[in-house]
């Protein structure tokens, strides 16, 4: 296969020939008009499949009050009215989202004392099924909070040892109301088992800039530098600057990456300082279409249009850097690797027709073709059967 007259995302123009599944080598374009422009599959690095209803007749959000509380009990509520399985809806959700050139995922699981393991195990055919389209690691995410559901950091570990990837966690002081109880035997699975962290934190102000410094701590006293994640992190954008930046310091010398889906209702973390500060910041597309939100559709370059657009972002390397957060930034934080559209790398690519990555990222195109391992798996935004 050649892809050619292919413009990368560094802006560099070449033929880009494909053998054995792999990038093979970069041929000086046959041609000098622009084209096409080559991207890296897409990561999208938080993710709800157990969540979505994707596929069902619309149900009505439900929440009766505009905090957390409420809408972990609304989804209580839709849950119990769920008839059709999460393995399915799910599916949905992944065909639609591979169509769309993610490749890549890191999906949360609900995990309560209601539910026990069985969204796990939803999810885990999910990735079962799919294996050979797209990489799904799975975080043990105790929704209803540890010791508002007491059970559940057995249930936790439970998890990891039938599969889960990472072990998440939920606001320790606002859900749970107990910093050092929540983390606690979050640290203590992610020690014994060897495995990563991705904490929700929707907790703003000095509050939630606390938390967040004693998640750095454990961090490096735990030697999971590189391995801790913090969702949504609304505190950083909810502080003043020097407080920010105070943080940023913490979060990158403990290695704690931060991960945003640019909020619609909800303070956005300062993107660009937590760069220059050295903080892994990267994005995912968080619920789409369930109880917690009626939007979403799972495009990561829709979404890196939405983070600029939160961001206020307006150049071209602005651009690049809310791409990079659903690209090559995800991809780090997940593990994939090798990576990128370089010689040698799996040919995991996106091709749309745009004249430069900017102008992908504010029009997101149809994507013409999303190629995986060198073989054509969607063209025109729809699965190859
Ligand atoms: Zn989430």
């Amino acid at each position: 296969m050649i892809l050619r007259n292919a413009t990368l995302p560094d802006g560099t123009r070449h033929d880009i020939e494909v053998e054995d599944g792999r990038i093979a080598a970069f041929l000086p374009p046959t041609d000098t008009e622009p084209g096409i422009v080559v991207l890296p599959a897409l990561v999208d690095g938080h993710i709800h499949l157990d969540k979505t209803l994707l596929g069902l007749p619309w149900v009505p959000n439900q929440a009766t009050g505009n905090r957390v509380a409420d809408r972990i009990e609304a989804e209580r509520r839709v849950r119990a009215a769920r008839t059709v399985p999460e393995q399915q809806t799910g599916a949905n959700l992944v065909r639609q989202i591979v169509a769309s050139g993610t490749l890549h995922m890191r999906s949360h699981v609900d995990i309560d004392n209601q539910l026990g393991l069985r969204n796990l195990h939803e999810i885990l055919a999910v990735r079962e099924q799919f294996r050979d389209l797209v990489t799904i690691q799975i975080v043990a995410f105790p929704q209803s909070g540890i010791l508002r559901s007491p059970g559940t950091a057995e249930l936790l570990d439970a998890a990891i040892e039938e599969g889960a990837d990472l072990v998440g966690g939920l606001d320790p002081v606002g859900i749970d109301g107990d910093l050092d109880g929540h983390l606690d035997p979050i640290f203590a699975i992610a020690e014994r088992r060897g495995v990563g962290i991705d904490i929700h934190l929707h907790d703003g102000g000095e509050a939630g800039i606390a938390q967040l410094a004693a998640i750095a701590e454990r961090a490096v006293a735990a030697g999971l530098q590189g391995k801790v994640a913090v969702s949504h992190a609304f505190a950083l954008g909810s502080v003043p600057t020097d407080m920010a930046a105070r943080t940023a310091d913490l979060l990158a010398a403990a290695g704690v990456a931060i991960m945003s889906h640019g909020p619609g209702g909800a303070a956005i973390p300062p993107l660009k300082l937590l760069r220059e500060h050295g903080v892994e910041v990267f994005g995912g597309s968080d619920n789409i279409r369930d109880a917690w939100s009626p939007f979403g559709n799972g495009d990561m370059l829709e979404r890196a249009m939405l983070i600029g657009y939160r961001a206020n972002f307006r150049h071209d390397e602005e651009l690049a850097f809310a791409f990079d957060m659903v690209t090559a930034a995800a991809a780090r934080v997940l593990g994939v690797a090798p990576y990128g559209v370089a010689v040698g790398a799996p040919a995991d690519l996106v091709v749309v027709e745009a004249g430069s990555l900017a102008e992908a990222v504010a029009t997101r195109p149809r994507r013409k073709l999303v190629i995986k391992a060198g073989r054509v798996i969607a063209k025109d935004g729809v699965l190859v059967p």
